[in-house]
């Protein structure tokens, strides 16, 4: 399962595994590239049905935290990690403070956060073993709830693509067809209506619809399978991956597609399906960043106007890669990877002394940790 050869193809430069048979800890940390700055991204923790599934899944998803920190512009690297168990049955706090011993044994190289799986208490025990962790509580100093600074950089990317499209930034007058109203969307819809919009929405959670209902009552909803039917100027995914597909995307009749949504193109070619058609979609990897962005700057102290100041970058980073996309005639999703893969390039010829140095700079270790809880 596990080879040099797979690593090699996929540019990872270290992986490890973590075992602790007491708690039964079985873990997996993928560090893909360090170029821009120690490796940052979640922990998930889920009932892979084997090692190889686990493995095949951290490499991916570390990989893609790369391309996230640096089209996002931070000084991060690209870094993940998996927990082999059930989130329901298998938790301890004895799991979770071996976890964090294990983190704290590669020494800043890579920093986790919470991902699928994994909450606040949980990150709370690897905070007792590390400093290497972040999306604390406010209490201990972290940064909270990332779900709104998600939803501010989203409503930005939707900005900078009514810019493009219509010919100004305001989503006045602009129907919003919105596929999920969780933790992000719901946030989003907010920023949508306070900015003019129309909200068109559906959900498959009862509770999340009649909380739209209660804070915005002239939002339209409509049944799961109907979004797409939806006569709008944009479609903001913001539920599962893959809604933009074979199947979807000549149902869809937006100009725009712009959501939170991680892997909203289920294969790569549909955004050169939606650039012949037109259809001016925003990369989700980038317009989704504002969590990972307001996460990064915990480690230099935490503060909304500082959070909100960088999340606001993603209406010109959006403008940028449409510029890409239209300068080499190529589908935004790989304009924005064009974007990563040259700042990657160019930080690679800045020596690895110098980086290390400005690294430590950045990411003081020793201020932040807490040791009682
Ligand atoms: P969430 O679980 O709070 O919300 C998702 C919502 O989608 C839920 O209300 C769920 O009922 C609904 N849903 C699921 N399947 C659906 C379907 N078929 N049709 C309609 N609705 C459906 O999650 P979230 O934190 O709001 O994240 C939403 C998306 O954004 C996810 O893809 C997530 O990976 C991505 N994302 C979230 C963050 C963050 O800060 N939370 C950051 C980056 C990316």
């Amino acid at each position: 399962m596990f080879s040099f050869e797979k690593l090699y193809s996929m540019g990872h430069e270290q992986v490890v595994f973590f075992s602790e048979p007491s708690c039964g800890l079985k873990a997996i940390v993928a560090i893909h590239d360090t170029t821009l700055g120690p490796a940052l991204g979640g922990t998930r923790m889920w009932p892979y049905t084997s090692e190889e599934e686990a493995l095949t899944d951290v490499l991916r998803l570390s990989k893609g935290m790369t391309y996230k920190a640096a089209v996002s512009g931070l000084n991060l690297g690209g870094g993940k990690a998996v927990i082999i168990g059930d989130p329901k049955v298998d938790k301890s706090e004895a799991l979770f403070r071996a976890y964090g011993r294990f983190i704290e044994s590669l020494n800043g190289r890579y920093i986790t956060a919470e991902d699928v799986g994994i909450t606040v208490d949980d990150i709370d025990h690897i905070y007792a073993e590390t400093n290497s962790v972040c999306g604390v509580a406010i209490i201990h100093g972290g940064s909270g709830n990332p779900a709104p600074y998600t939803a501010l950089g989203v409503f930005r990317g939707m900005q900078a693509c009514a810019m493009k499209k219509f010919g100004s930034k305001s989503i006045a007058g602009k129907t919003v067809a919105v596929q999920g109203v969780g933790a992000v969307g719901f946030e989003l819809c907010k920023l949508i209506k306070q900015d003019g919009g129309t909200i068109v929405y559906t959900d498959i959670n009862e509770k999340n619809i009649q909380r739209i209902r209660e804070h915005i009552e002239d939002a339209t909803y409509v049944e799961p399978d109907k979004i797409f039917d939806v006569d709008c100027d944009i479609y903001a995914p913001c539920a599962l991956g893959a809604s933009v597909n074979d199947e979807t995307i000549p149902r869809i009749k937006a100009g725009v597609i712009c959501g939170a949504a991680n892997n909203q193109l289920k294969e790569d070619r549909h955004g050169t399906i939606l650039k012949q058609k037109d259809i001016l979609y925003a990369p989700d990897y980038l317009i989704n960043a504002g969590g990972l962005m307001n996460v990064s700057i915990e480690f230099e102290g935490w503060a909304d106007s500082k959070s909100r100041r960088m999340i606001n970058t993603i209406y010109d980073t959006t403008l940028k890669i449409f510029s890409i996309s239209d300068e080499k005639d190529i589908p935004t999703n790989r304009a924005a990877d064009v974007l990563a893969e040259t700042r990657i390039k160019q930080m690679k010829d800045i020596s690895n002394s110098f980086l290390g140095r400005a690294v430590e700079h950045r990411f003081p270790g020793q201020k932040r940790r807490h040791l009682l809880r």
